[in-house]
């Protein structure tokens, strides 16, 4: 079965404990406004132009049979409406400027790849990560990386926004060493307006593995002026005390590194001003989940 992923990302730090090899998956269902990785929103095949490697040669101009790319000279406009991405660009851009962000890969050989540092794993401890993107909206995919994964004794951790339905998340759990998600803001409405979705069946699905005994690590990024208050942390706090789940429970400090991949892409950042989170913020909540035993 194929996939369509945007990287696989070998030894991270950041996924999941130990050293850890990351499948990331393109397409998401929600539209998280502060999101550091809008590359994997569409779940199509997209055209990067990267400016500041950019020499302004316009060689992509002369090659580009479709009128993507503006005439004249100084810096390019692009017209990606228009183009089909057949990568002609990309093959001969002498800055290596424009890529086309998304790979087609079977299962088998994501898993191949992504196995390749098993030795670390079993020597340093680790193991795989599907993160992405959303992994559920190509569930069949992930089950079968999974499964090889599993069948090789290695760690599995998946990455979800769990808004997906009991019945998928159910179908992977015997995959599934670690469910990583997120809890981003507690009310549902304004989940909604800084994410696109309500979080009702998140924080349903939350409940559900816990209760199913699975092992699960809650993160809420702390965005300021968003949810960077007593309050909502607190809020959070309470509902996963109340599901008496295997959790550990983390704040992770919005940062604005991974910004320039909205204009590269072509897409707009509606958080443009926002600065990072300043670390005594996050020194003052973390408190509260350490109140709670998190
Ligand atoms: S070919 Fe590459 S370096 Fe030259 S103008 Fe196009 S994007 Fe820029
Ligand atoms: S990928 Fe093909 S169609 Fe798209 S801009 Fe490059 S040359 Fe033109």
């Amino acid at each position: 079965m194929k996939g369509i992923i945007t990287a696989i990302q070998r030894m991270s730090i950041h996924d999941g404990p130990g050293l850890r090899s990351t499948l990331f998956m393109k397409g998401c269902n929600l539209r998280c406004r502060w999101c550091h990785n809008p590359e994997t929103w569409n779940p199509l095949k997209q055209l990067q132009h990267i400016p500041s490697r950019c020499m302004e040669c316009h060689t992509c101009q002369s090659v580009c049979r479709y009128d993507v790319f503006s005439s004249g000279e100084g810096p390019l406009e692009l017209d990606r409406k228009s183009c089909i991405l057949c990568g002609d660009c990309v093959e001969n851009c002498p800055g290596e400027a424009l890529s086309i962000v998304g790979r087609e890969i079977t299962a088998g050989d994501a898993a191949a790849e992504l196995l390749s540092d098993k030795v670390f794993f079993e020597t340093a401890g680790g193991g795989v990560t599907i993160s992405g993107g959303e992994p559920l909206l190509q569930a069949e995919f992930c089950r079968e990386v999974l499964e090889i994964c599993k069948n090789e004794d290695i760690h599995t951790a998946i990455e979800s926004n769990l808004t997906g339905s009991w019945q998928v998340i159910s179908g992977l759990s015997d995959y599934v060493d670690l469910w990583m998600c997120d809890l981003k803001i507690y009310d549902s409405a304004k989940h909604k307006e800084w994410t696109g979705a309500g979080n009702e069946i998140i924080k349903e699905n939350i409940a559900r593995l816990a209760m199913s005994g699975a092992v699960l690590t809650v993160r809420t990024p702390v965005i300021p002026g968003v949810n960077d208050d007593e309050n909502e942390i607190g809020k959070m706090c309470e509902f996963l005390s109340s599901v008496h789940g295997n959790i550990v429970y983390e704040l992770l400090p919005f940062h604005t590194l991974g910004f320039e991949k909205y204009g590269n892409l072509g897409m707009r950042n509606q958080v443009e001003g926002m600065k990072d989170l300043d670390t005594a913020v996050l020194e003052r909540l973390k408190r509260i989940p350490e109140q709670y035993g998190f």
